[in-house]
């Protein structure tokens, strides 16, 4: 039998088939390109559920070869192109509607080398903090929640109650293996391409997608003896964690704003990593709490302290609702009128049956890097109102109008949004965030992403 050539035949209908779709034409990957519902919804989310946007496909990568592959891929077709790590984002700033997110949990390597750990940037900080704990290291600098990606963190800034000592995170990296937006496998360092370097770490994920880093390590403490202490207004709380940020006494200092049936009461929670009873007076005596509580805690148990509360929120359903996140900086000469107007003003209505509202000491002569952008005074506060639209409570839109307005406020008052959260921005008022680094940042982005793919859903460029 001879065949006809012009007459389509299986073979061909399927390669035909092939072709009309998507990426259908990628070189060879060791990962696996998805297409299947499960895959796509799961990328159309995040932790934010105020957003949602299909990708046409998601690459669950086998290598940093995979993701400069399909990054290479995707400039010289114009597909955008977004690292996704845990999706807490809260909006959608991890999406590309049409495009190609990359799941970057399958980089998840961990080696220690001496006071190093080199990860893969899909690795969570909770695994790499058992991993160097096995060792008797840690990594310095958390934020409060650890089941975030190490690249995740490290495109946003990632800061908690270490940062008097430490700085963030972005300031305790050596090294980063970045693929850029050209679909160049590279590496990055304060040495070596420090342009970007600079506009990766704390950079949104708009010049490169990190693929592993280096991260610095530190000794780890076996035990934290942790301290409580509540103020019954802001200027005290204030006035306490200037002191005790500026001294140095603590190896980690955090605040929180507490509903009350008075309104609002204030506590600091400040650490000593391996203290004991015979340091509470010499750290605690000048410090004038209306109350006080300590106690002894194992490290990683304080360092994972939020863990109990998050399983509470997922039974009781708050953790799944949407999350409009407020998050700023906002200058300590301001400090005060801003919280305590936002406070008088804020219904809990407007936040939530969960409410959480961050009031964190940030000395910025610890953060180093230029990215995230901070007010410039030598102490800014961490101020977070962490909301959530839950059943009776303001609608998720309407919390999201209350940010835009709170932005306003903390634009006004000098102050500038930690860029988390869930604030609709302009690209006019983007370029005005990063202030004095717009330049640089704009021209790394033209540098390293010249066909402008990577992380659209931050809709800064
Ligand atoms: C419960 C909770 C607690 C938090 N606590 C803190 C805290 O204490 N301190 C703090 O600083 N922040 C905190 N955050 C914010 C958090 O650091 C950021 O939202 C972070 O980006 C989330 O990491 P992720 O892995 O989920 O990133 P994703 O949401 O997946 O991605 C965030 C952005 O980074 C980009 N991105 C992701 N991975 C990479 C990569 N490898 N290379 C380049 N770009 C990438 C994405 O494209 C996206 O634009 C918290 C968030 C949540 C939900």
């Amino acid at each position: 039998m001879t065949s006809d050539l012009s007459t389509p035949q299986p073979d061909d209908a399927v390669e035909a088939l092939r072709a009309d779709r998507p990426f259908a034409d990628m070189p060879a990957l060791d990962g696996e390109l998805c297409f299947d519902p499960a895959a796509l919804d799961a990328a159309s989310t995040d932790f934010g559920g105020l957003v949602s946007r299909r990708p046409a496909a998601v690459l669950r990568p086998g290598s940093a070869d995979d993701v400069a592959t399909a990054v290479r891929y995707c400039r010289e077709r114009g597909i955008k192109v977004a690292g996704r790590g845990e999706g807490h984002s809260t909006y959608g700033q991890a999406q590309v509607p049409s495009g190609l997110v990359i799941r970057l949990s399958a980089l998840n390597t961990i080696e220690v080398h001496g006071d190093t750990a080199v990860v893969g940037s899909g690795v969570l900080w909770s695994d790499l903090l058992r991993a160097t704990l096995a060792e008797g290291l840690t990594p310095p600098a958390f934020t409060d929640y650890l089941e975030l990606s190490v690249g995740g963190t490290l495109s946003a800034g990632g800061l908690g109650g270490q940062i008097g000592r430490y700085g963030t995170q972005v300031d305790n990296v050596r090294e980063l293996q970045v693929v850029t937006g050209a679909g160049e496998l590279t590496t990055c360092s304060p040495t070596e391409r420090a342009d970007l370097f600079r506009a990766v770490l704390g950079g949104l994920g708009q010049c490169g997608i990190i693929t592993r880093a280096t991260i610095s390590l530190v000794p780890a403490p076996r035990s934290v003896r942790h301290y409580v202490l509540t103020y019954p207004t802001v200027e005290a709380i204030t006035t306490q964690q200037t002191k005790v940020i500026q001294d140095g006494r603590f190896d980690y200092v955090v605040g929180q704003a507490l509903p009350s049936p008075d309104g609002w009461s204030f506590m600091i929670e400040a650490a000593v990593y391996d203290g004991t009873a015979a340091d509470d007076e010499r750290l605690t005596r000048d410090l004038a709490p209306a109350t006080s509580e300590v106690r002894d805690v194992p490290y990683f148990d304080f360092v994972n302290r939020l863990a109990p509360g998050v399983e509470a929120l997922k039974a009781m359903g708050e953790w799944q609702r949407p999350h409009p996140w407020y998050d700023s900086f906002l200058p300590a000469s301001c400090v005060n009128a801003v919280v305590e107007d936002t406070l008088a003003g804020l219904k809990s209505s407007a936040i939530g049956a969960t409410p959480v509202i961050l009031l964190y000491p940030v000395p910025t002569a610890r953060c180093t890097t230029p990215l995230p952008v901070m007010p410039d005074e030598d102490l800014v506060y961490l101020f977070s109102l962490l909301k959530t639209a839950s059943p009776g409570a303001d609608s998720a839109e309407e919390m999201v109008a209350a940010n835009r307005a709170q932005y306003d406020v903390t634009r006004a008052a000098g102050g500038c949004w930690y860029p988390i959260g869930s604030v609709p921005l302009t690209k006019h008022e983007w370029a005005r965030h990063f202030g004095s680094f717009w330049a640089e940042f704009e021209a790394a982005r033209h540098r390293y992403d010249p066909a402008g793919i990577l992380a659209p859903g931050q809709n800064i460029f």
